[in-house]
């Protein structure tokens, strides 16, 4: 089938990419020229297990190609992907500027019958804005071309979005009742057949349930993170460990072992702005969505937690202090730093006096990025960062180690040398990876989260 997707960022180019592997023809438009100049000269702006090698592969078959070109993009989809982004706005509703503004790009242009797939994550409700901006440029250029939106959210995950995209364990599809949804989903159904030949995994339903079950989705995922850090809290003043309270709660089915981690709070691009975003819906409809405020307000201390620790730890006194951070992406496998809970501690830790030596595997280029963007009003503090070569190089010298992100690579390390280069052997593990028994064999002042029984 003729695939444009509209927004060649994570989603964008994932979906992209693997449609063109099941044998698609795919335009891939972005506004970001300097994105596409890098596609087009076989690089791959994103860090993406698996994505390079099905991008090379694709163009070198034709079945995939990178533009700014809207006029072409839009002539060349029956279905259009709409895969832009939908930053939070001030007040915390998602901003639509980018998803309208595709949509009329799009009425612009058509000629014949187009699919209109919202793969955004997007209000409810934005279905019918969409369609209102399509028929709007299409009036004003008195064309009778005919058009359907469908909501098809995405559900991939950064860090195995390839996976995920390729192997979902559901796809959700929200199609109207008119004749044009009709033919909408019969488009989508041949589109995404190649899914659902083991069984049917695709549920079909209304435009707007589609478009919420996507934020419903996120929401308890958040909320079960913010439990469970609250629970870590807690875990930590009455003396109990929560990786033994995660296993003994996860066994019961009803619960399951699945995001039950407690940590140092959730970042990314999605969790922070999608909860916000459902909160602000239901204040659009005159609800207070309680436990989604709470979700929020509990994650926003967890992101200062390690950095509250480390205070307490060195008596409120950072001046002269020194710190290695290993882990900026907001989770393994990826170099996004959207909302990331580095950026949190590293701030608290300069701010206070500190000076730091930072390590990630892949998002040392995005960090000096974004850490230009977070000290714009002091940046005389990022001098005080180091960006390290190496796990092992940041830690010399350093009076602790703070670890942020779960990266593999951080799960066994040397703890001798690890004990020789710090100053000091001390460790504030966010991601709760190494066992608070054996870090007190091996002379390790070892402070996790929620697991002070030992410590
Ligand atoms: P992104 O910022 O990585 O990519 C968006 C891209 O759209 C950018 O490259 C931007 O230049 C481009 N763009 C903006 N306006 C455009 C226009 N009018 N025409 C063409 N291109 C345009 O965003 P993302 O992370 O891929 O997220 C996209 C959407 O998918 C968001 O709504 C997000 O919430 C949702 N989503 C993201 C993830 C994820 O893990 N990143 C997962 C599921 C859903």
């Amino acid at each position: 089938m003729k695939i444009t997707i509209i927004g060649t960022g994570y989603v964008g180019l994932v979906t992209g990419a693997c449609l063109a592997e099941l044998g698609n023809d795919v335009f891939c438009l972005d506004v970001d020229k300097s994105k596409i100049d890098i596609l087009n000269n076989g690089g791959i702006p994103i860090h993406e297990p698996g994505l390079e090698e099905i991008v090379a592969r694709n163009r070198a078959a034709g079945r995939i190609r990178f533009s700014t070109d809207i006029e072409a993009s839009v002539a060349h989809g029956d279905v259009q992907f709409i895969a832009v982004g939908t930053p939070p706005d001030e007040d915390g509703s998602a901003d639509l500027k980018y998803v309208l503004a595709a949509a009329r790009n799009i009425g612009q242009y058509m000629t014949g019958f187009k699919v209109v797939v919202d793969k955004s994550t997007v209000p409810v409700g934005t279905a019918d804005r969409v369609s209102a901006a399509l028929r709007e440029e299409l009036t004003a250029r008195q064309s009778h071309a005919d058009f359907s939106v469908v909501s098809n959210p995405e559900f991939l995950k950064e860090g195995a979005a390839v996976e995920d995209f390729m192997r979902p364990d559901r796809i959700v599809i929200g199609c109207d009742s008119s004749a044009q949804g009709d033919k909408a989903r019969s488009m989508m159904k041949k589109l995404y057949a190649p899914f659902n030949r083991n069984h049917e995994r695709t549920f079909w339903m209304d435009v707007r349930s589609a478009e919420f079950t996507k934020y419903a989705a996120n929401a308890m995922l958040a909320t079960r993170i913010s439990f469970m850090n609250e629970l870590a809290n807690l875990a930590d003043h009455v003396g109990a460990d929560i990786e033994a309270v995660r296993h003994g709660i996860g066994s019961d089915p009803r619960i399951g072992h699945s995001f039950l981690y407690a940590g140092c709070g959730y970042g990314g691009s999605c969790f922070p702005k999608d909860v916000q975003a459902l909160e602000r819906t239901a204040q659009d409809y005159g609800l207070n969505l309680l436990i989604l405020n709470a979700v929020e307000a509990v994650n926003a201390r967890q992101k200062q937690i390690l950095g509250n620790k480390i205070l307490k730890r060195f008596d409120n006194k950072l001046v002269g202090k020194h710190f290695a951070i290993w882990g900026l992406a907001f989770k393994p496998n990826t170099d996004d730093m959207r909302a990331a809970s580095s950026r949190v501690l590293l701030g608290e830790l300069l701010r206070s006096g500190a000076t730091v030596a930072v390590y990630d595997p892949v998002s040392m280029a995005e960090a000096r990025r974004v850490f230009e963007l977070d000290f714009y009003d002091a940046p005389e503090l990022l001098d005080a960062i180091r960006y390290a070569s190496s796990p092992m190089d940041a830690l010399d010298q350093a009076d602790a180690l703070a670890i942020v992100t779960e990266w593999k690579a951080f799960r066994s390390p040397d703890f001798d040398q690890l004990k020789a280069r710090l100053k000091q052997p001390v460790i504030f593990d966010g991601r709760n990876l190494f066992d608070p028994t054996v870090m007190n064999e091996l002379g390790i002042e070892y402070h996790g989260i929620g697991r002070s029984v030992l410590t």
